[in-house]
């Protein structure tokens, strides 16, 4: 496991990404309901990152990978990650594959859980492929071992020298200043 939970919960790792709207802004109200989750807490989170749609048409990407302590079941954080794609105008048209999104939110990672059924699969089973997940990653986790083995921090830096763009734009929370 990379890190340990607070009792009572367990490590959860989320990728978030839009390429449709203000896709910045989703990012940074996504972080803010993932923080609003009763039971969990946000721990750990990338910076916001700009990339190339892998294997898809459309716009770039707005990409960044949160870590959390979640006391929720990995199903219902899924349903909760759902409703707040749904909440953020996400359409899921049908027969298109990777189609541009208002909102995206991946469960990466729950636990040392692996599932797999209709709904529900972790590990999550491409994490591993996308550059726009492993880069953000290395940021909070660049020691962490992939299931197939190999360090976040060198995956990311594989799949960036064999095409796949990505950069960091800036930081994804808005820091307040005020005390
Ligand atoms: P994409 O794979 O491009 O993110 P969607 O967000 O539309 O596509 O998700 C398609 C389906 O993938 C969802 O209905 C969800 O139930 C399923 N799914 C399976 N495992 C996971 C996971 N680990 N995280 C998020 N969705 C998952
Ligand atoms: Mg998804």
């Amino acid at each position: 496991m990379a890190r340990k939970a607070a009792a009572g919960t367990e490590v959860a790792l989320i990728s978030l990404g839009a390429n449709l709207g203000d896709g910045a802004k989703a990012l940074r109200t996504a972080l803010a309901a993932l923080q609003a989750l009763s039971t969990c807490r946000v721990v750990e989170a990338s910076s916001l990152y700009r990339s190339a749609p892998v294997d898809a048409a459309g716009p770039d990407y707005w990409n960044a990978v949160v870590a959390m302590h979640c006391g929720l079941t990995p199903q219902a954080l899924l349903a909760r990650l759902q409703r707040l794609e749904n909440e953020h105008g996400r359409e899921r048209p049908q027969g298109v594959h990777n189609a541009p999104r208002t909102l995206d939110l991946d469960l990466l990672l729950f636990g040392s859980r692996h599932l797999h059924d209709e709904r529900l699969v972790l590990p999550h089973p491409r994490m591993h492929l996308r550059a726009f997940v492993l880069v953000p990653l290395a940021e909070i986790w660049p020691h962490w071992t992939l299931p197939d083995g190999e360090s976040v921090a060198h995956a990311a830096r594989r799949l960036q020298q064999v095409g796949q763009q990505i950069q960091r734009v800036g930081p994804l929370a808005i820091i307040s200043t005020n005390s």
